[in-house]
Formats: structure tokens, C-alpha cells, sequence
């Protein structure tokens, strides 16, 4: 037996970056050994209930056996070999999946590394689609405030300007057109006005834009906003009478979390390109994929570039085409409908949280559960809360004034109970602060 290595926390702080913090004030990182179905295990011994499913990716829990296998066997054959002139099984299958599960029209799959890229695709997908036709005064994007689509310029240029720190890379980032946030939230009435405004940016500005960006229903990062499918189903309307591509990020959204495959179902619409991730391996490897129609592809092949340029190292990598063929077969092989109901009934537990005084809101859809505070309890102290959290057994990381929980489906009652309740005596004994 190898004696049980310690994490090296001294070395971690003083040299290694972790996701948007400080190098010299760091908060802290909680050192984990292993993660087995939805219990996160640290080296000091306490074992945590996932209430985060790793940035909505890990919706099979941990050391799934299943996962694991197709991962031991593809590198038993092999574990990456380039893209470029090469073909091979897992990426086939894998996009067989993909056209087969994704809206109809959209039958034409580039494989990429991480959900960023994949919406840099995207975008250039759009921009070479109207060049290709011969129109070079589309260059720019529409998008709604509050959006979130990844870290890389082109994606960032198109997350809200106020969480994304604009501001930082003025001069740097491109200008793009943003319209208002959708307001009408989903299961509530649609306000016909937020119809006409948007009618309002499309006509003063489609001839500049090639694509409207968004993300189905969710609008995650930028505020949970839980949106009304109305406005989906009128951007898709206004995107084809006024020659804009719609792009729909369901990087966050897809395989199953809203309680649809892909959110774009709950508005019934089919955007010309889409873009998944996160999901889609089960949270295992880092993959992501944009898929577009048959009339973009052609497109963007008959213009002058006459190819699309784009080619990751890792593209089509052969492991993580592997275990996403094994995720999606896993995901669509049981009742995964009645799975995100249920966990959305015990979600339901959160309610009780209206009864504090700090707590603005409450809101559920599919698999996450949101709750809001508001303006007068401020944001949440991450570092401080994440301590009580973990004292509790939990594993939740709040952002803003929103403390939200999107756990693995494979979560049984319990975990969601001991969840909710954390999340309740949190708020209720003010340990954010
Ligand atoms: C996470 C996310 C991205 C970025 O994906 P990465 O894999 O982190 O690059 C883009 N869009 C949405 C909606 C996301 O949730």
C-alpha cells in the first residue's frame, strides 16, 4: 500500500489559481481524495452531500461504474489520436447520439474541448455563414443582459457587461448589441411589451447582426433567471423574419436539468446552431460540441474560405467521446423524466425559506432549486458560508445573493432534505455574513 499522500494546501495557495480568485487572497480550498455517487470524501475525513454536481456536469454522481468502464476500455484502445485525417468509433457514435437527440434540423456536429470554444464556434459559424453569402455588413451579436456563455473574448463579449467586468477590457472586447433581460418569468403570465421591445433592437439593428445568443429558459451565471418560453419562441420568430442565426447555449441547460433533453423544447423552437457541454459526459472529461442545420453548413462550405477554420488539438478526443456515448445511454436508459419531477417535488422543500426576512425569492424548474436574498442581506460571504456548509455535511457554492442547489439525479430524498435544510438554517442563523 502507497503511504496516503497529503494535498499540499501551502503550495496550492501560494502558486496555483483557482477559479476567479485572488493570488494573494485566496479563500480557502477544501482538499478532496475521492467522490463516490453524490458524497464528496475530504482529507480530513468529513464526507460531503453534492448539492452542486460540479457546474451542473456531474448528473451521474461520482465513480459511476458504468462511466468508468467505457472510460477503462477506450483507453485500453486508445486515449487520443488527431482529428485531422482521422476518424474513429467513439466520435461517430457519439454524433449519431447527438443528431439523433438534438432538434431535427440540426444534423451537423463540430467536436470541441470546453463549452467556451464550442460558443466561439458558434460565433464564427455565424460570421462566416453571412460572409459566405456574400453579406460582410453582419458582424456583430445580439444578445440579452444577464447572459453567461463562457470566458474566452468572443464568449465573454456576449456575457452581461456589469458580471463579467466589461469595464476590465475596454477597447479589447468587441461591441455587441444587448436587449433587455427577459423579465416574464416561466410559469407565469408573458408581457406582450417584452415582445415589442425586442421587435424594436431588431429592426433598427438586424443588418449589422449575425446571430442572437442566448440561453434557452435558464439564464444561469447571470442571475438563475428562470425565463418564460414566450420570449424564446419570439426571438426564434424575429431571428427568421429578420435574417439572424439563433444560437442557443444549452451548455448549462441540456440533458435533461430543466426536465426537457434541451430547454429549447419548453418553447418549441429549433435554433440554427447549438451549443452543449458541461452535461455531456457526465461530467467526467471535458468535451463540448455545437451543432448546426444542413443550410448553415452548406453555407459556410460554399463561401470563399470554402472550409470552417477552426481544429482543437483535442478535438473528437477519443476518451471523452467515449464516456459521453456512455452518459447519454445511461441518462436515456431509465425514467429520467420522473427522476428531475421527483427531485423537483423535494426541491419544493426550499419554500420554507419565504418565511425569512433576508430571502427576496424562492424558484424551482426541473432539477435546480434558487434561493434569492435580497438587497438588504447582500451578497453572501463564499468563504464564510462554504465553512458552515461544510460543518453541516454539505457541499453548496453560493454566488452573489443566490444560493442555489442543481444536485446530481442520482440524489435520494435525504440528501436533498439535509441539502434544503442547510441552506435554510444558513440563511436563518445570517452565517453569510
Ligand atoms: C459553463 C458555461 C459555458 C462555458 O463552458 P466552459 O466549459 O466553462 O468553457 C458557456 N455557456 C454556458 C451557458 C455555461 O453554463
Amino acid at each position: 500500500m502507497n503511504k496516503k499522500q497529503t494535498i499540499d494546501l501551502d503550495f496550492d495557495r501560494e502558486h496555483i489559481w483557482h477559479p476567479y480568485t485572488s493570488m494573494t487572497q485566496p479563500i480557502p480550498v477544501y482538499p478532496v481524495t475521492h467522490a463516490n455517487h453524490n458524497l464528496i470524501h475530504l482529507e480530513t475525513g468529513e464526507q460531503l452531500i453534492d448539492g452542486m454536481a460540479s457546474w451542473w456536469s456531474a448528473i451521474h454522481g461520482y465513480n459511476h461504474p458504468i462511466l468508468n468502464a467505457a472510460m477503462v476500455e477506450q483507453i485500453n484502445s486508445m486515449s487520443h489520436i488527431m482529428f485531422g485525417g482521422i476518424t474513429h468509433n467513439s466520435a461517430v457514435e457519439l454524433c449519431k447520439k447527438l443528431v439523433a437527440i438534438t432538434p431535427e434540423s440540426l444534423t451537423k456536429v463540430f467536436l470541441a474541448d470546453s463549452g467556451s470554444v464550442s460558443v466561439e464556434v458558434a460565433i464564427k459559424m455565424a460570421l462566416q455563414y453571412w460572409l459566405s453569402q456574400g453579406i460582410s455588413t453582419k458582424q456583430k451579436l445580439m444578445t440579452p443582459y444577464k447572459g453567461y456563455h463562457g470566458d474566452t473574448f468572443a464568449a465573454m463579449s456576449v456575457c452581461d457587461p456589469v458580471n463579467s467586468m466589461h469595464s476590465l477590457y475596454n477597447g479589447f472586447l468587441p461591441e455587441h448589441i444587448f436587449v433587455p433581460a427577459p423579465v416574464s418569468q416561466f410559469g407565469s403570465e408573458f408581457n406582450q411589451a417584452e415582445a415589442q421591445t425586442l421587435e424594436q433592437y431588431f429592426k433598427a439593428h438586424h443588418n449589422q447582426v449575425a446571430a442572437f445568443i442566448i440561453e434557452p429558459i435558464v439564464q444561469n451565471a447571470g442571475g438563475m433567471n428562470f425565463y418564460h418560453p414566450d420570449y424564446l419562441a419570439c426571438v426564434r420568430k424575429l431571428c427568421s423574419e429578420y435574417n439572424v442565426l439563433l444560437i442557443c447555449d444549452e451548455i448549462a441547460t441540456g440533458f435533461g436539468r430543466t426536465g426537457k433533453l434541451f430547454a429549447v423544447e419548453h418553447a418549441d423552437i429549433e435554433p440554427d446552431i447549438l451549443c452543449i457541454g458541461k452535461a455531456l459526459t457526465g461530467g467526467t472529461m471535458t468535451l463540448s460540441a455545437t451543432l448546426t442545420s444542413e443550410k448553415i453548413a452548406t453555407g459556410i462550405s460554399e463561401g470563399e474560405a470554402g472550409v470552417l477554420m477552426h481544429g482543437p488539438t483535442f478535438m473528437g478526443n477519443p476518451l471523452a467521446c467515449a464516456v459521453a456515448c456512455a452518459s447519454i445511454d445511461l441518462l436515456l436508459n431509465q425514467n429520467w423524466q420522473q427522476r428531475i419531477s421527483d427531485i423537483n417535488s423535494q426541491l419544493q422543500q426550499l419554500n420554507k425559506c419565504r418565511e425569512l426576512d433576508d430571502v427576496a425569492d424562492v424558484r424551482t424548474l426541473g432539477a435546480i432549486g434558487v434561493v434569492e436574498l435580497n438587497d438588504a442581506a447582500g451578497s453572501v460571504d463564499v468563504a464564510k458560508i462554504q465553512a458552515y456548509f461544510v460543518e453541516q455535511g454539505v457541499w453548496i457554492r453560493p454566488f452573489g445573493k443566490l444560493i442555489y442547489l442543481m444536485p446530481p439525479y442520482i440524489s435520494d430524498a435525504n440528501s436533498i432534505k439535509t441539502l434544503c435544510d442547510a441552506i435554510y438554517n444558513a440563511i436563518k442563523d445570517k452565517h453569510y455574513r
